[in-house]
């Protein structure tokens, strides 16, 4: 990649960058081509070492994101979308969830609400790498690997940044985007809630003997819920969430006890397990930052606000704070530029925080909500849910309204996420 520079080369420099990102993850790579594309110099950190040999024909990874349009429509906004789409990934058109206790089913299907299907399932690997091929082109960014902040000045006109070798960078807007444990959230002294869910997420690939139908499928049981997420190839992702005690024993599982694990859970839904590939375990914490901004700083992503995964919502909330951020700050520089008023200001990202915060919040408690409901404790609740389901199912218009809006993003979207394009049917039923 010929846009990695090394710390040396730019101390003496005396450059102010517009902006300085912090981790280069699907949200901060985002949020770096978005603003470079705009026009800004813009200089992203990444801590680890890049690995961008991706391959088609590589063991699939365990971690996968389910995009919603408001995604996709981001991505193609920034040309990485095609590149997204040519590796193995699989449109979703239906979504199927059940539980173990009743009768009680509901179906949701994209051609109800007239769309070509209802998101994509795609490796997060892919994404991340579809974003560094197209920063690795882009002459407004350079990129710095494997060094540390150590602190952050948030001075007049410019944030002042450290490392740990004592170097200094100047930029006019810094951006966490280091995920769920920020380094830069808690340098600049932004605190946040947290919320232990005590449950955790066993995530990976698995082939089944009946094909997944490209359909969504997921069960509700006593220990949690259970999904497989159609990707290509008739190869399904799990989320199997357990109680967070019980991590450690579903990874030690060997291969042949994880498949019957697996078969289980999923009630055979998709008959017996064929493959299992690499698995990984994550305990779930809901946290939100108290603040999103500060004077020439802003949080995105998994630094502001981590989400229970179930409904599929982290990075698609993530990615419209890179979209929201740049759109606030663009519209500031293009409407000040004459009398050289300054973009990274707080009463400007302010208009940031207030478009993404409260949405955010929203979605985190009406996860909570579910979460709740979908909890097997006592015959109440159980019958509440059953009834829940059961009417959910029925009334069509509330249902396919319910969907239209986990797919397309609710709220005043940011322009880069609305619909410009024409979305193609793109099936591999597996
Ligand atoms: C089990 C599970 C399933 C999920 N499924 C979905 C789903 O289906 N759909 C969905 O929308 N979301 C899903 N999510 C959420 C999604 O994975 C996250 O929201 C998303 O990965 C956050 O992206 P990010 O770029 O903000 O943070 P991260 O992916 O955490 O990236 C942060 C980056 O910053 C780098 N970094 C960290 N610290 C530093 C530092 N000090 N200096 C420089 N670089 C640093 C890291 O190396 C990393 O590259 C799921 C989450 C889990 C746990």
């Amino acid at each position: 990649m010929k846009n990695i520079v090394s710390l040396e080369s730019l101390q003496n420099q005396n450059k102010v960058w517009d902006v300085v990102i912090v981790g280069g993850g699907m949200v901060g790579a985002t949020t770096a081509l978005a603003f470079a594309q705009q026009g800004f110099s813009v200089l992203l950190l990444e801590r680890q070492q890049l690995n961008l040999d991706w391959s088609e024909e590589g063991d699939y990874r365990p971690r996968v994101s389910a995009l919603t349009r408001a995604s996709e429509n981001i991505f193609r906004s920034l040309g990485v979308w095609e590149t997204i789409q040519n590796h193995r990934n699989c449109a979703f058109t239906d979504m199927h969830i059940w539980e173990d206790i009743s009768a009680a089913e509901v179906h949701f299907s994209a051609k109800d609400i007239d769309e070509p299907n209802l998101g994509y399932v795609v490796e997060n690997d892919i994404v991340v790498n579809a974003l560094w091929q197209a920063i690795a082109d882009h002459d407004n960014i350079k990129v710095l690997l494997g060094e540390s902040i150590s602190a952050v000045n948030l001075a007049d006109e410019t944030a002042d940044i450290t490392f740990s070798n004592q170097i200094m960078l100047q930029a006019k807007l810094l951006v966490g985007a280091d995920g769920a444990l920020s380094k830069t959230r808690e340098l600049v002294g932004i605190d946040h809630t947290e919320h232990e869910y005590q449950q955790c997420a066993i995530v990976g690939c698995v082939e089944t003997e009946l094909p997944h139908q490209a359909t969504c499928w997921q069960r509700y049981q006593q220990t949690g819920p259970f999904a497989f997420l159609s990707m290509a190839n008739n190869v399904s992702s799990i989320a199997w969430y357990l109680p967070v005690e019980k991590m450690a024993w579903a990874l030690g599982l060997n291969a042949e006890d994880f498949k019957l694990a697996i078969e289980q859970a999923s009630g055979l839904k998709l008959g017996k397990i064929t493959k299992v590939y690499e698995r990984a375990g994550f305990p779930l914490v809901r946290r939100h930052a108290n603040q999103y901004v500060l004077p020439h700083f802003a949080l995105v992503g998994d630094a502001a606000h981590t989400i229970h995964p179930q409904a599929g919502q982290g990075v698609n909330l993530g990615l419209l704070d890179a979209a929201a951020l740049v759109e606030t700050v663009v519209t500031a520089r293009d409407a000040e530029a004459q009398d050289q008023k300054d973009w990274s200001r707080k009463s400007v990202l302010r208009r940031y925080e207030r478009w993404r915060k409260g949405d955010n919040a929203i979605v985190q408690r009406s996860m909570e909500g579910f979460d709740w409901l979908f909890k097997q404790e006592n015959e109440s609740k159980n019958s509440l849910r059953s009834s829940f389901i059961s009417l959910g199912n029925k009334f069509l218009t509330v249902k396919n309204w319910l969907v239209k809006q986990a797919l397309n993003g609710r709220g005043d979207l940011p322009t880069l996420a609305k619909q410009k394009y024409k979305t193609t049917k793109r099936l591999n039923r597996g």
